[in-house]
């Protein structure tokens, strides 16, 4: 076979280390590693290669080496900033790991668990649970997300607040690193102070360091018992309230404390026609406690919301009464994601500001949209117990897709003046990928930036790693 751009010969060597069926190189084939999720970002590539072990992929990333070709790692593609595809060019060839997606070990006395960097991490927490055990990363994507996808982003998602980020849940990384040799940073440990913590250095790396092979995770007791409620506040300002009084009287017993503007519900029923909100405050609050131990945790939530409606914080409550309701409520959150996704193109962030910071983002923000860009929506969700909003911003729906896009530049340029204004970060848990590089980077200090590349330069002097993600080309990148 011929591939437009990729000569004979080194498909010919492709293809000896990872058979046939292992490289895609047809447009058809590529098709699906090359859109995002969202559908906001194409790319190209010169073949999708799918090695089904850790030797494979280190001889490929001898072979890219040796020949001077970049890769990029894929996980499960549903990053939502260009970090897995190349929207700019088509000179480097995607890695894959979705056949690279057993899980190795789990050792539920340890609480600990070892998988493929390929796995999904639907898959994890499933096999997590019939040990009796939770592996906490909880996010929209978990269906389609791959574990290695989730350490080279620093996943954040919907239990952060009680259980930290990817993170803070991973306890070793296995890397084949840029001139093929593998790290194996396994060790199973909870501590172990010995200098450089390396795998930290891989994490949230987005690729551009080296390839994650097999990720090593925390687990914890599964949680026996949940209580989940849908409350109505007045204000962002009475729900940041509200979600102080909640750790003071709940405890670490909050797992979840997600806002949603009431705006938002709209998209939530472009998935589902039929969503309602259990409540119609202006500002909607979903809660979760959960816990292993035996705890009333009712009483707790009950106990907690009377105080609340009492000292005027919360209007509206309406507690789960089965799993099936919770899911429903869930669904609502989940909903307004893939309800933007379905509505088309829109400005999409996701902005970190210190927790008592977030009304007076939201304020800005939101009066920012109405006077500079009137006939734009804008919506307000997000973990609010992390400090992390989601500011998005629908475009009038008569606008022409093309004038859109760049009009949503300087919306989004706006938003991320607002939110480092605060002393906030313009990208929470995401991460910077291709599509927020050059503001990461105009926005960090000079020893700042001499401090990445030289990390960079130390692990993947080619620059062959995920070229064009998180840096800004060099004169040796492919
Ligand atoms: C509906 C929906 C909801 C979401 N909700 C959240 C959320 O709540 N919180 C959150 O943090 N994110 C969220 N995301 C974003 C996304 O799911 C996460 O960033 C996820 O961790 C990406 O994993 P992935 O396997 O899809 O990685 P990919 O998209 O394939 O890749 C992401 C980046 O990681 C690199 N990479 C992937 N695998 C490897 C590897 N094995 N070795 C080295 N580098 C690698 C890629 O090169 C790329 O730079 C959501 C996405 C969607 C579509």
């Amino acid at each position: 076979m011929t591939v437009p751009g990729i000569a004979s010969p080194v498909l010919d060597a492709l293809q000896g280390i990872v058979g046939t069926n292992g490289v895609l190189a047809d447009a058809a084939g590529m098709a699906g590693y090359l859109r995002d999720w969202s559908g906001d970002y194409r790319g190209a590539a010169l073949a999708v290669l799918r090695p089904s072990s850790v030797a494979e992929v280190q001889a490929l990333v001898r072979l890219c080496a040796s020949l001077g070709l970049g890769i990029i790692p894929q996980g499960g593609n549903t990053g939502l900033v260009a970090g897995a595809i190349d929207t700019k060019g088509a000179g480097a060839l995607i890695v894959s790991l979705d056949r690279l997606n057993a899980i190795r070990l789990i050792d539920a006395d340890n609480f600990m668990l070892r998988a493929d960097a390929g796995c999904v991490l639907q898959t994890i927490k499933d096999a997590s649970e019939k040990q009796d055990c939770l592996f906490p990363l909880a996010l929209g994507a978990q269906g389609s997300c791959r574990i290695g996808g989730n350490a080279a982003t620093n996943a954040g998602g919907v239990n952060v607040l009680r259980y930290g980020m990817a993170r803070d849940l991973i306890l070793g990384l296995e890397v084949v690193l840029a001139d093929g040799e593998l790290w194996n940073g396994f060790s199973g440990l909870r501590k172990n102070n010995t200098g450089y913590d390396l795998k930290q250095l891989f994490i949230g790396a987005e690729g551009t360091l080296g390839i994650i092979t097999g990720v090593e995770v925390k687990l914890f007791p599964k949680p026996a018992r949940v209580e989940t409620a849908y409350l109505g506040v007045a204000s962002f300002e009475a729900a940041i309230a509200l979600f102080r009084q909640a750790r003071r009287d709940c405890s670490d017993l909050v797992s979840a404390f997600e806002i949603i503007g009431a705006e938002c519900i709209e998209l939530a029923r472009l998935i589902d026609p039929g969503t309602t909100a259990p409540v119609t405050a202006p500002v909607q609050v979903l809660i979760e406690l959960s816990s292993s131990a035996l705890v009333d945790l009712n009483a707790v939530l009950v106990g907690f919301l009377a105080g609340a409606m009492e000292n005027g914080l919360v209007g509206d409550a309406v507690l789960a009464s089965s799993s099936a309701q919770a899911k429903g409520f869930w669904a609502i959150r989940e909903g307004l994601v893939e309800g933007q996704a379905r509505r088309g193109y829109h400005v999409r962030t996701d902005l970190s500001v210190k927790i008592s910071d977030i009304p007076a983002l939201i304020e800005r923000a939101r009066r920012f949209v109405v006077t500079d860009h009137p006939g734009w929506t804008p919506l307000a969700y997000g973990h609010a117990g992390d400090g992390n909003i989601h500011f998005n911003v629908l475009p009038p729906l008569d606008l022409a897709d093309g004038e859109a896009r760049s009009r949503g530049a300087d919306v989004t340029a706006g938003l991320y003046d607002i939110a480092v204004g605060l002393g906030g970060s313009i990208s929470a848990e995401h991460g910077i990928g291709r599509s927020r590089r050059q503001e990461f980077w105009s926005g960090l200090s000079p020893v700042h930036r001499r401090l990445a590349t030289t990390l960079k330069d130390a692990f993947d002097p080619k620059g062959l790693m995920n070229p064009g993600c998180l840096l800004p080309p060099t004169e040796t990148t492919p």
